[in-house]
């Protein structure tokens, strides 16, 4: 009943000239199933918007400023980003939180403005390494969740997708094992379901990402609870996120 959605997050990676190059060669990819989700940086979305529109790529933000327009330098509102044609923001990326310093309240507004402009919230969740040995794994995704979700009536929350993505995977190489990320997902089902019941926790696709490739995503979607992926490293080389695309 959940599409699959395989999303790559491309981070502050491939400027206009290698942003063609590598959607050029997605474009190529026979369409299945799963959809096919790309978020590159800002400055590549026009390019990307014109070159997907048509195809099985959908187009996604990797961030936002959750307010209409006006005196905030740097800045990309969200109707900006439907202008471009983009389905998805991703909210709340560790990254963000971690480098940046955003806290749950701000991601809330993110995800509250993203919905009211037609935006799907990639919402992120996950634990640091130490908060994971410190047994607090549950806590801090349920923090994270209730924050974020406050107030979002089910008829929005269940378009959101939720990614769990433990910290001490991203990027790493070293990625949680298929059992310890379907516990984690079961439990953000279960918090969702705590907060919408089970008809609409059910519709809401949740993502495993932190060093998913072509070697291990079959284990993740083998999951009940796993959706898809969001991927970074591995969404940047056309040939490997084709692999795992087709995996799905
Ligand atoms: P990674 O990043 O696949 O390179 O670990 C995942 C993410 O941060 O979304």
């Amino acid at each position: 009943m959940r599409q699959p959605l395989i999303a790559g997050n491309w981070k502050m990676n491939l400027g206009l000239k290698e942003a063609v190059s590598l959607i050029s060669e997605l474009k190529k990819v026979k369409p299945n199933k799963a959809e096919m989700l790309i978020c590159p940086p800002f400055v590549d979305l026009p390019a990307a918007s014109e070159m997907v529109q048509g195809t099985h790529i959908q187009l996604g933000a990797q961030n936002m400023y959750p307010e209409e327009k006006g005196a905030f330098t740097g800045e990309i509102s969200p109707a900006m980003l439907k202008e471009l044609h983009c389905r998805y923001v991703i909210c709340g990326h560790s990254e963000r939180r971690h480098i940046m310093g955003e806290s749950d309240e701000f991601i809330h507004r993110k995800v509250v403005s993203a919905l009211a402009h037609g935006l799907t919230p990639i919402l992120c969740t996950g634990e640091t390494a130490e908060q994971r040995n410190e047994g607090r794994t549950e806590e801090i995704i349920r923090e994270e969740l209730e924050t974020a979700l406050f107030n979002i009536p089910s008829e929005q929350a269940e378009t959101i997708v939720i990614a769990y993505e433990p910290i001490w995977a991203i990027g790493t190489g070293v990625a949680a094992t298929a059992v310890d990320a379907q516990a984690v997902a079961h439990f953000i089902r279960g918090e969702l379901t705590r907060l919408y019941g089970e008809t609409t926790a059910e519709k809401i696709r949740i993502l495993y990402g932190g060093s998913v490739k072509a070697a291990n995503i079959e284990d993740f979607m083998a999951q009940k609870d796993i959706d898809g992926g969001l991927i970074g490293g591995a969404s940047l080389k056309a040939a490997e996120f084709k692999e795992i695309y087709e995996k799905v």
